[in-house]
């Protein structure tokens, strides 16, 4: 049995938690209580539906893609022709377009559904923290809906490296800190971010943008993230009268792939998480925690992570900054040990492979992030032919053309 809620101390089985500072817990205990009555609220359902659907501009398609899974050449090799005649065995491939999400991808599900919180809690304040600056620019959007003051924590190389995130996020009206202190990266501003949650706590809330942290934000985060599995699962019932056979997600720090998972945990559709193989399976030279890390304790929860012999975290590489996080969410973790999802990686190469051959066949630029999933899912379709999948294309690639465009 796989538990779909935690436990009243927050563990999906041995995962999860609090493992922060005695003076946090008063926090979490507040935002545990307003959480859980915000989400029996009809009022507030209805109104983070409502910002969803006009802000957000969900629901978003479910997108049956013909030309990508078909055939076996690479992307240049294109089946004749403008359509591709229906073979009997062939796989359908479906994808879950979260890159038309208001912002390009998946990170305002959750960013918009907290902000939404925060204001209820009667916080003026909001705080994040951001890596490459993507959760940084989600929640400095969802604070301008608001009208909340905004203050982002990032590393200060992130912040000469991530320009123009930082002045997306400036543009939005949000104050970004630089953290110099350690290796100036994601680590040092969640330090940050932590600190000074602990000092201002009355007046404000922390925005964690992956479905992982102390409890309650793994369940918050994933019970936010969850619209994309229950669109889906409705769409997918329309276009083929029958759940799929296979979903597939890419795992950085898990949200959306929570989020496309989660409510098809009690059926028997096969689930694979994909995490960064990055450049080989060398510690420091890739981001699959799951695949090959073990327990211990980051930002607050115990779950998988990429450790020292000595328990120091260990340096990660991606081509896709979002999956360049040395964690994972404690609910994969869970899942994982009970074997009701697979976890996998796909490298680099095979990730901008993927890239370009979702471009060049169908028009649409994916995340280097989500095109660690299409590459799975592509080689799923030649392994096992015949089957219905649909795959989570997480975000839009136009923030990462600097780096793929670069491989033309
Ligand atoms: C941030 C990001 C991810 C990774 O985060 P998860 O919490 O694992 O979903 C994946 N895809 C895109 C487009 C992202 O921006």
């Amino acid at each position: 049995m796989i538990p779909s809620q935690p436990d009243r101390r927050g563990y999906f089985g041995s995962y999860g938690g609090r493992y922060v500072p005695d003076t946090v817990f008063p926090a979490l205990d507040e935002l545990d209580r307003a959480y859980r009555a915000a989400r029996r609220d009809p009022a507030f359902r209805r109104e983070l539906g409502d910002l969803l659907r006009a802000t957000v501009g969900r629901p978003t398609p479910l997108t049956r893609v013909l030309r990508f899974p078909a055939g076996t050449g690479k992307a240049g090799a294109r089946p004749s022709g403008g359509t591709v005649r229906r073979r009997r065995g062939e796989s359908r491939m479906y994808l879950k377009r979260e890159d038309l999400c208001h912002t390009g991808a998946h990170k305002i599900n959750n960013t918009v559904g907290q902000v939404l919180l925060a204001r209820r809690m009667g916080k003026r304040r909001v705080i994040a923290e951001t890596g490459a600056g993507q959760h940084g620019v989600a929640t400095a959007t969802a604070c301008a809906l608001f009208g909340l003051k905004c203050t982002v924590y990032m590393g200060s190389d992130d912040v000469k490296r991530q320009a123009m995130n930082v002045y997306r996020m400036r543009l939005l009206g949000a104050e970004v800190v630089p953290v110099e202190s350690g290796t100036r990266t994601l680590k040092d501003a969640i330090n940050e971010a932590m600190r000074d949650w602990v000092t201002r706590v009355r007046d404000t809330y922390y925005c964690i943008g992956s479905a992982v942290g102390p409890h309650p934000y793994p369940l918050m985060v994933r019970d936010f993230q969850s619209v994309i599995g229950l669109e889906a699962k409705r769409q997918i019932l329309k276009e083929e009268g029958r759940l799929p056979d296979l979903l597939v997600a890419c795992v950085g720090g898990g949200s959306n792939a929570m989020g496309l998972f989660h409510p098809f945990l009690d059926t028997d559709v096969a689930m694979v998480g994909v995490e960064a193989g990055g450049r080989g399976p060398q510690p420091g030279r890739h981001g699959a925690t799951l695949c090959h890390g073990r327990p211990g304790i980051l930002h607050g929860a115990l779950s998988y992570l990429l450790q020292d012999a000595k328990g120091q975290v260990l340096p990660t590489h991606s081509v896709s900054a979002g999956l360049d996080y040395p964690g994972v969410g404690p609910e994969h973790a869970c899942l994982k040990d009970s074997g009701r999802v697979r976890y996998t990686s796909v490298p680099d190469d095979a990730a901008l492979e993927a890239f370009h051959r979702m471009s060049e066949l169908e028009g649409i630029l994916p995340a280097l992030e989500s095109s660690h999933a299409l590459a799975y899912a592509l080689r799923a379709c030649r392994r096992s032919p015949g089957r219905v999948l649909i795959v989570n294309l997480s975000g839009r690639g136009d923030k990462d053309l600097d780096i793929a465009g670069g491989r033309i």
